[in-house]
């Protein structure tokens, strides 16, 4: 996927493909000027931006892969935001604590159930409950599946339910990580760091912040929509469930719904191509 860029010596604009580093060493393509576009973005933001963009361009099915996949890199994203954030209290050494976890992680990188565990694991050290959304409901694993592997096509209302699904689940949890997000968010400004280290003088540097609905909301000005008042915690294990369960989807929706306003004109911008 392209993004447009901007060169800082000609003003052209340059298209440039999303690299999975954030880092993007470019040449205009008018004046040949070099300048390297650190993008402050997580993956699962990326990822979860890139199934909003299938959805609107009408790839329901296509959608479904990518809004999967920012789930999956959010839970790996907690985890790690979790293990700095102990380290940081233990006052250990950034860096070694970095290594330690990458090298842990590469034990459970290729298998999903693994990343299950070891969120389960974070969650109820750092919050000391329950993880009640790791269920295959919760996470809508079942319609997933169904898409992904046995070839189902959704329809676009699915997809957004889903959509909204995975967006509320994301928000609640990087809520509740408030801050212990920027000691994952301090590895991407590490390699940034290290990268420009390498460019020689005459090359520009741009850090680009891209609205990413996450982003948007977290730094953004408007408040949340108001959760019904019979909603505890999205829980869908109250008295009246078939009454909870439409108040969470329509409060799934609402959220999801204010997430796309937020973003505005800069999504219209984004989707420049
Ligand atoms: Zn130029």
């Amino acid at each position: 996927m392209y993004f447009p860029t901007t060169c800082p010596n000609c003003q052209q604009e340059n298209r440039a493909e999303f690299a999975d580093s954030g880092i993007h060493d470019l040449r205009c393509s008018r004046c040949g000027a070099r300048y390297c576009v650190f993008l402050r973005k997580q993956k699962f933001e990326v990822l979860f931006d890139l199934g909003t963009r299938a959805l609107l361009d009408g790839y329901a099915r296509e959608a479904v892969a990518s809004f999967s996949a920012a789930l999956e890199r959010f839970l790996e994203f907690y985890v790690r935001a979790f293990a700095l954030e102990r380290s940081a209290d233990a006052a250990q050494d950034f860096e070694d604590a970095a290594q330690t976890f990458e090298a842990t992680w590469r034990h459970v990188v290729s298998q999903s159930e693994r990343q299950v565990g070891m969120l389960a694991l974070a969650y109820v050290l750092r919050e000391g409950r329950e993880p009640d959304f790791l269920t295959a409901k919760a996470l809508g694993t079942d319609f997933r599946n169904k898409v992904v592997h046995r070839g189902y096509l959704p329809r676009q209302e699915e997809v957004e339910a889903y959509a909204a699904q995975v967006f509320t689940l994301i928000d609640r949890l990087l809520t509740e990580l408030g801050e212990a997000a920027t000691h994952a968010e301090l590895l991407q400004e590490r390699d940034f760091a290290r990268h420009m280290d390498t460019l020689p003088d005459s090359v520009t540097v741009l850090f680009e912040e891209h609205p990413g609905m996450f982003r948007a909301r977290r730094f953004g000005q408007s408040a949340s929509p108001r959760a019904p008042a019979d909603l505890p915690q999205l829980k869908t294990t109250a008295t009246k469930p078939s009454k909870v369960l439409e108040n969470v989807q329509n409060y799934q929706k609402a959220m999801f719904q204010q997430a796309l306003e937020e973003r505005g004109e800069l999504l219209n911008k984004f989707k420049g191509r």
